[in-house]
């Protein structure tokens, strides 16, 4: 198994990365998309596997009959972040594969139909919101919403569909699909090192945190740099900075996470002081009471420096996901079937990153498995996970749908 799953890492490494950074560019429905998606045919097809598209752009191939119900589904996404790793996403496709050829070296007899799934666009990179192929399946995301996207250079959504082979027309809602599913289990490399310091190879998900995204407005005045004397500025810029400490204050106070990670400046020049400077925060934490106390924690920061340095804020919260529960159900039972194969308990593990799995979860039992990274590092060309860990994460994996889907 080892064997076919270095093949396949191998033959899915060139693609769509870039040179100059040793980054992925695999964005929705571009060229490096369409590679993806003719090399998860070709494997599907070598495994004699029946391969269809979704409406939605989600490709599946099935192992029984699609239309029997109960099917056990595994799988996770092609696309990248920007300069994205090697790991996140393409690690659940890998090992799903090889997984099924472990199962079959095994003897296996499935008892229930078994698809393996690569659902398009989930880091969003290209048209600004994640999961674009899950939402639009579960009904989280309408057509007409959809048909709203548009990429950098103004291409929407359906035409980029459109330009790769795709009708939009038919994008939307799929619950007779969702209908037939018994189980969605994704594997994915962890985007943290808690697996590291527990000293685990793999681990089961408990829960997505919730997080949002607020986007603060600090309005100062404009001024020459050089003559405006200290005292008479009104400088956005020293009160946003100071909301930035404060945002790592109030994160660790509660065990959370807070970023500021874009801003915006006007005039942005460097002789001026700034007339506006607008931030975004990211927020996550384990439970909502947590965040709650960051984001109310931060703003009243926020604006006790900005009644001091006479700067007017608005707060407007642009986004936000509530805690999402995978369920205890299916975990419980993956556990139980890792814990007889190995004898050893399967450390539970929170996440501070959204999934497939997590959109899907709200229409079907969804479960995670995630592989150790050394690192913790993600969304970045150093993402990484040790080969031995990879084939314990595929044979992990083999476990839980060899039980789920063959007794
Ligand atoms: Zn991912």
């Amino acid at each position: 198994m080892s064997e076919t799953f270095h093949a396949m890492w191998r033959s899915l490494r060139p693609i769509g990365r870039s040179a100059a950074s040793g980054g992925y560019r695999r964005y929705a429905w571009t060229e490096a998309d369409a590679d993806c998606r003719l090399w998860f045919r070709m494997q599907a097809e070598a495994r004699r596997l029946d391969v269809e598209t979704d409406r939605n752009g989600n490709q599946w191939a099935w192992l029984g009959d699609p239309t029997a119900g109960d099917a056990v589904v595994t799988g996770s996404h092609l696309d990248s972040v920007p300069d994205g790793g090697a790991f996140d996403g393409p690690l659940g496709v890998v090992s799903a594969f090889a997984a099924l050829d472990e199962l079959r070296a095994r003897g296996a007899v499935f008892k229930r139909p078994l698809a393996i799934v690569n659902f398009g666009d989930e880091e969003g990179a290209r048209f600004g919101l994640a999961c674009v192929g899950s939402r639009l399946t579960a009904g989280r995301l309408t057509k007409e919403q959809a048909y709203e996207l548009r990429d950098a250079d103004g291409i929407s959504l359906p035409q980029a569909m459109e330009a790769a082979g795709h009708d939009p027309a038919t994008i939307g809602a799929d619950p007779e699909r969702l209908a037939k599913i018994g189980a969605f289990v994704e594997l994915h490399v962890e985007q943290g090192r808690a697996l590291d310091l527990s000293g685990d190879a793999v681990g089961l998900a408990s829960a997505i945190w919730p997080h949002g995204r607020w986007r603060y407005d600090f309005a100062g005045e404009a001024n020459h740099a050089g003559t405006t004397r200290l005292v008479d500025r009104r400088d956005p810029m020293l009160t946003y900075a100071e909301t930035v400490l404060a945002a790592r204050r109030e994160a660790e106070l509660a065990g959370a996470v807070a970023t500021f990670g874009k801003i915006a400046v006007e005039p942005n020049g460097v002789n001026a002081i700034p007339s506006l400077v607008r931030g975004w925060l990211d927020a996550r934490a384990a439970d909502q009471g947590s965040l709650d106390q960051v984001i109310a924690g931060v703003e009243a920061a926020a604006r006790d420096y900005a009644g001091r340095h006479g700067i007017d804020l608005a707060v407007t919260r642009e986004s936000f996901t509530p805690v999402v529960d995978f369920s205890d159900t299916l975990r419980d039972e993956l556990a139980k079937i890792l814990g007889e194969k190995t004898g050893e308990k399967t450390p539970v593990l929170g996440t501070g990153a959204g999934h497939d799995a997590g959109i899907l979860s709200e229409s079907i039992p969804t479960a995670m498995l995630f592989v150790r990274n050394p690192t913790g590092v993600s969304h970045s060309p150093a993402e990484f996970a040790a080969e031995d860990d990879c084939v314990a994460g595929v044979l992990a994996l083999a476990d839980v749908l060899e039980g789920l889907a063959c007794r």
